[in-house]
């Protein structure tokens, strides 16, 4: 989150957040200065501290907190499909006063579950799925190196590939690191290179490669589409493009579309970058293979809202808070700090 947002979130203490919406002091907001662009929500997981053990805390939202959000949502705004907000976008028609999308990324099968939510509240929502790493198929491998990290015998590691690093494993702390040393490296390396590591850290762990059953089944996903979801690409197997140079970022977007495809027996229209952070995950050349692929539109984890003069291929979206008085509160007072970036 770039600095100027966080420090708008966290300036107001939460009691005269509560009391603003409470009072009906944000829909006085929206009425009075209707928001023209789109915020396009970012979810992952939709789960209690359970789902610590699969994706990270700041992460995941409750479903008591996930209600709450869609019934606020529902009742407040324009909750467009996003096919719909990117077609608008494309073609320059204005978008509905207030309009927001609400998008999933990587697949994970408690997303079943919000679906269902958003079926009763009559409003639908794109899923990034990565197309390999579902439950029965490759692991998914942020989820793995937890897991990993997790079960390798101590009181240290010592890796070869990609190069010689010996981490300490004593403390849940020592392990919270390596895990994200781990990551940090299956983000920065070629695909070859970050199975390498994985098989090596599997050896190590005495772990066979075994799919992730955290993620959704390929028949909870045509539950969802049955419920009216909108299923959207998030490569195959959750690799970050930029460092698996031009082939393997063409297979990994163009072949999780076919593979959807084939799955779903519908085209999917709609692409999420994966791995979003720190580290460069989105480029002009990927925007373009997004595009040569066929779809309409892709999304990035730039935090920002989306406008008529957003890239398609490089859509900003608001990073949830799990409090419906901080969601609002990023919705209602950070669009006036946000400043639309030129189409580019
Ligand atoms: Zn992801």
């Amino acid at each position: 989150m770039s600095s100027a947002f966080s420090h708008l979130r966290r300036g107001l203490a939460p009691a005269a957040k509560s009391i603003l919406l409470a009072a009906g002091g944000y829909r006085a907001i929206r009425t009075l200065a209707p928001s023209r662009g789109v915020a396009i929500l970012r979810y992952h997981a939709v789960c209690g501290p359970e789902g610590y053990a699969y994706a990270e805390p700041g992460i995941c939202v409750s479903p008591e907190a996930f209600d709450a959000h869609i019934a606020y949502l529902s009742a407040q705004y324009a909750v467009l499909p996003l096919p719909e907000a990117v077609a608008r976008i494309k073609t320059g028609r204005a978008l509905p006063p207030n309009a927001v999308a609400i998008t999933f990324d990587d697949g994970y099968a408690d997303n079943l579950g919000a679906a269902r939510t958003l079926h009763k509240y009559g409003v639908v929502g794109t899923f990034y799925l990565t197309a390999h790493c579902l439950a029965d198929g490759q692991p998914f491998w942020p989820t793995e190196v937890k897991t990993l990290a997790r079960r390798l015998p101590g009181p240290s590691v010592t890796l070869t590939i990609p190069a010689p690093l010996t981490l300490p494993l004593v403390t849940d702390a020592d392990r919270n690191r390596a895990s994200r040393a781990f990551t940090r490296l299956c983000k920065g390396n070629p695909i070859p290179v970050r199975n390498a590591l994985l098989d090596q850290l599997r050896q190590l762990a005495g772990m066979p490669a075994a799919p992730t059953a955290t993620m959704l089944t390929w028949d909870q996903v045509h539950e969802m589409v049955r419920l009216g979801m909108d299923m959207g690409g998030h490569t195959l197997t959750h690799t970050n493009l930029p460092s698996a140079g031009p082939e393997d970022a063409w297979k990994e977007i163009d072949g999780c579309r076919r593979a959807l495809r084939e799955r779903l027996g519908e085209e999917v229209t709609q692409f999420s970058y994966p791995n979003g952070g720190a580290e460069r995950y989105h480029t002009p050349d990927l925007h373009a293979m997004a595009e040569r692929a066929g779809f309409t539109g892709a999304a990035t984890s730039s935090n920002g809202f989306s406008s008529l003069t957003s890239n398609p291929y490089a859509l900003e979206r608001v990073e949830i808070e799990e409090r419906l008085e901080d969601l609002v509160f990023a919705l209602e007072v950070e669009r006036f700090a946000f400043r639309p970036k030129p189409r580019g």
